[in-house]
């Protein structure tokens, strides 16, 4: 899988590309991952990426044109308003990290990881013209409810939760199945019908006893069918105590695959 990214700050992404699953996924061939210099995109002799917004009011607004123009060399083409339609065709979404798009969840990172490609861009300052999120991208994209300085943290936030689900990515497939926020169907926890998730079971590891606090004693009996019993309990009970809202989430539904 091919993912761009658009930042007036490349080499933020120095650290998060350099290790663990996205090294070995890069190294591996799984993802080739390829970061672009807005300012490379811009035509002044200044570099110039943001301007005042109209209308007035504090800040910098990041300019459409380098935004367009780094997309569109990207892509090899122009974008108008068949934008998306282009994207789905190329099994292409365009990402405009913000914290006024839709919650990206571990659904969101699922389909993305059916994509053949990503392009993710970078707002800073007080945000990005509205023509990029109209235009040119496919869909507005924020990691949580809060807000950033900028969207490099949250483009490498997208970039991780999806890399470690392509094939191959993770060492042992079977350990990104059977965790925190898969639904009920793609593991071996369905509680109810319907949609719904659940949280991870909790983990242990040697010592057996630790400053007195005990491992649950069957962890350690060896009882296979009394382990999956025991993890499925536990990982209600944490999804109970905090996280009920995800016990009755909503589908992400791929309406339109946008
Ligand atoms: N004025 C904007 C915030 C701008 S923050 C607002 O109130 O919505 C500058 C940039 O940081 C944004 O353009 C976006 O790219 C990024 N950003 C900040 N918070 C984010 C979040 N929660 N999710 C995704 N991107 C975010």
């Amino acid at each position: 899988m091919r993912f761009d990214l658009i930042s007036i700050f490349p080499q933020f992404f120095a650290g998060p590309l350099d290790h663990g699953i996205l090294r070995r996924a890069q190294e591996a061939g799984i993802a080739q991952i390829h970061v672009q210099d807005l300012r490379e995109f811009t035509k002044d002799r200044h570099r110039t990426v943001d301007d005042r917004p109209f209308g007035g009011g504090e800040g910098m607004v990041l300019k459409p044109e380098p935004l367009f123009e780094a997309v569109e060399s990207l892509l090899g083409h122009t974008v108008g308003d068949s934008a998306n339609k282009v994207a789905l065709e190329e099994r292409t979404a365009i990402l405009l990290m913000s914290a006024a798009g839709r919650l990206f969840t571990q659904d969101t990172a699922q389909r993305y990881a059916g994509l053949g490609r990503l392009i993710l861009i970078c707002g800073r300052y007080e945000g990005v013209d509205e023509r990029v999120a109209q235009h040119l991208a496919t869909e507005e994209v924020c990691i949580g409810d809060y807000v950033l300085s900028g969207g490099e943290l949250p483009a490498a936030i997208v970039l991780d939760a999806v890399t470690r689900l392509l094939p191959g990515a993770v060492g042992n497939e079977a350990s990104t199945v059977n965790e925190s926020f898969q639904r009920y169907e793609h593991t071996v926890r369905k509680i109810a019908e319907g949609p719904g998730a659940l949280l991870d079971f909790p983990h242990y590891t040697r010592p057996a006893e630790f400053r007195g606090w005990k491992v649950p004693e069957v962890l350690i009996g060896g009882n296979h069918a009394e382990v999956a019993k025991w993890r499925r309990h536990m990982a209600i009970e944490k999804t109970r105590r905090n996280r009920p809202d995800l016990m009755f989430k909503p589908d992400d539904s791929p309406a339109g695959l946008r």
